[in-house]
């Protein structure tokens, strides 16, 4: 067996061991009723916000299909328009993203205008939406950068929302994902299309198990291509030379140094072809998807601590965290939450890497 065998074997393996099929699950995740009873639900619950739809203003639009909402805190003070572009169509990028086509600013009075992009597929004319439950995840990462936009307070565009360093804005919005399995929540929206039967009891737990399988295979090739980013923006005018005279045998010895054996575990980037950090924006930065993860399972864990999703948790993280944006150090914002630095453990227990115990 060699390295390049390892995902078809791990992915047999892992279709026999937990014979889940993702597909079957569509049908109790209908976009409308996510949306609504699911993502808007967990932000009324945690924010107080509420949200209107505004047809009238949706006609303005550069498309029919896209639904426009108007979002009042619950002191009835107007928050922003929330913007939702979910449909794919011929001619739009791939992928789903979150832009603002407006920032908070109070200096000028101005209050965000945040759109939610995706590319579910279009159901036929009179049926209803059926997300994956890839699809719903992703709604919900979507909507907590939408959040970190809506929730923003501040004087200056520049210094609100999600205008904060490249390692730490996913970190909110990976923190909404969480939602998507509050079991109050889930048996409100995760229903059957068609019988209205709430979700089989054990089911997100048997996926669960299921994702938890080559975890540590998948952190060990991530951490090596974020060791080889480093590496490779830490060169001096004096190694600089070397390294670049035998890319493949300076990679290799980077990963060594670190205990990696890259015959067993490839980085998920080689050198070659790692465009993130040599044209991609990611320089020295690919540690950052796993940095807010940190932050992430930690302010989960948080949650967990404190009660869950309720309004006192909402508020706390919404003062301390969305609204700051790049107003304040993320780090002490985080602190300011927190009470303490992210410790690491939380997310080695997520991964599967550490006891649950601990
Ligand atoms: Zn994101």
């Amino acid at each position: 067996m060699a390295p390049w065998d390892w995902p078809a074997l791990s992915a047999a393996y892992a279709r026999e061991e937990f014979a889940v099929d993702a597909d079957a699950l569509r049908p109790y995740f209908e976009l409308d009723r996510v949306l609504t009873e699911g993502v808007f639900a967990a932000a009324t619950a945690l924010y107080g916000l509420t949200f209107a739809e505004r047809p009238e203003l949706a006609r303005h639009l550069y498309r029919p299909g896209i639904r426009v909402f108007e979002v009042t805190g619950e002191d009835g003070a107007g928050v922003g328009l929330f913007v939702a572009d979910l449909f794919a169509r011929p001619t739009k990028s791939g992928g789903a993203w979150m832009h603002t086509v407006r920032d908070m600013a109070d200096a000028l009075g101005e209050r965000p205008v945040v759109f939610t992009t995706m590319n579910v597929p279009a159901p036929a004319a009179g049926r209803p939406a059926l997300l994956t439950l890839d699809e719903a995840t992703t709604l919900f990462h979507e909507f907590g950068h939408a959040l970190h936009g809506l929730l923003a307070r501040g004087e200056y565009a520049s210094l609100t929302g999600t205008n904060v360093p490249r390692d730490v804005v996913e970190f909110p919005s990976q923190v909404n994902e969480v939602w998507l399995r509050e079991p109050s929540l889930l048996a409100a929206y995760a229903r059957h299309v068609e019988s209205g039967e709430p979700l089989p009891a054990g089911t997100l737990e048997r996926l669960e198990a299921a994702d938890l399988w080559g975890e540590g295979h998948r952190t060990v090739e991530y951490l090596g291509a974020a060791l080889v980013d480093w590496a490779w923006h830490s060169l001096t005018e004096e190694t600089v030379d070397a390294a670049t005279a035998d890319p493949a045998a300076f990679e290799r010895r980077v990963l060594t140094e670190a205990g990696i054996d890259p015959d067993l575990v490839p980085p998920r980037y080689g050198t070659g072809y790692f465009k993130h950090i040599f044209g991609g924006g990611y320089a020295a930065g690919y540690y950052s998807y796993v940095w807010a993860e940190v932050l992430d399972a930690d302010a989960v864990e948080w949650f967990r601590e404190h009660g869950g999703m309720t309004r006192e948790n909402g508020r706390r993280f919404a003062d301390e965290l969305l609204s700051r944006g790049d107003t304040r150090d993320l780090l002490e914002s985080y602190r300011a939450f927190r009470g303490r630095d992210a410790e690491l453990e939380p997310l080695l227990r997520r991964r599967g890497l550490a006891d649950a115990a601990a």
